[in-house]
């Protein structure tokens, strides 16, 4: 279906009485398979264990026995890295090939888009810098060196919650007063809450699934250039020549 079309459908759905703008949207996005083009977190655990623990981990994780911080924590207890060899091994991640496009047409109207990551920030801000990307707000976990070992903490754990090491949906929901659509780019299990808080989902993988099982409206995507395409035709202030 037209990306028009399903703006059209979406504003019905949400009674907007007059069409969407870009300059009244905050805009989310999630990191790992979303702005990169695969999941940065699972693949420096992979590399970097001292053993195979942390796949009973990852089985326990994906039945849902255990949560993502307990399954974290657990993970990043086999993992041995120094921060050099780290590093070494971010320069290899890649971002969404269309990144940098979706970014400078959001830029460009008014629009700096907020990362909300299961990942720790470190690693995402390293990452951005190293692709020239500066000045966009990161919330995600946080650590520390010590030695060969990564320290993890988690800044935004939800006590009442089990399911996210990090509960996304605090930043969407605290600033709701400013009145504007939020827009919601994701694709896992860290994406589901947030996404039921959001005026207009972009979802992919576990998301798509998640909603679709849901019956809550969002619009498919597989990749950002996607995303890029429906601000650029679906917004009437969007600048079509970008
Ligand atoms: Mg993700």
């Amino acid at each position: 279906m037209p990306f028009t079309n399903r703006l059209h459908q979406l504003e019905s759905k949400l009674q907007v009485k007059s069409p969407i703008v870009l300059s009244n949207c905050r805009v989310f996005l999630d990191f790992d398979n979303t702005m990169t083009t695969s999941d940065v977190l699972d693949d420096v655990i992979r590399r970097f264990s001292i053993n195979d623990q942390w796949m009973t981990l990852e089985k326990a994780w994906h039945e849902e026995k255990i949560g993502t911080k307990e399954c974290l924590e657990g993970q990043l207890r086999n993992v041995r890295v120094t921060k050099n060899a780290l590093h070494k091994f971010l320069t290899k991640v890649e971002l969404d090939p269309h990144f940098h496009h979706l970014l400078a047409l959001l830029v460009r109207e008014g629009i700096k888009p907020v990362i909300l990551s299961d990942n720790f920030s470190y690693i995402i801000e390293w990452i951005l810098e190293h692709h020239g990307i500066r000045d966009l707000k990161v919330y995600g976990n946080t650590l520390r060196f010590y030695r060969e070992h990564i320290i993890p903490s988690f800044p935004y754990d939800n006590p009442f919650c089990l399911t996210c090491a990090h509960c996304k949906k605090i930043h969407l929901t605290k600033d709701k007063t400013e009145n504007k659509l939020i827009v919601y780019v994701g694709d896992g299990r860290s994406d589901f809450c947030p996404a039921r808080v959001s005026d207009i989902v972009f979802a992919k993988d576990n998301l798509l699934r998640f909603m679709t099982r849901e019956e809550l409206p969002c619009i498919a995507y597989k990749d950002l250039g996607d995303v890029h395409h429906y601000f650029q035709e679906a917004l009437p202030h969007a600048r079509k020549n970008h």
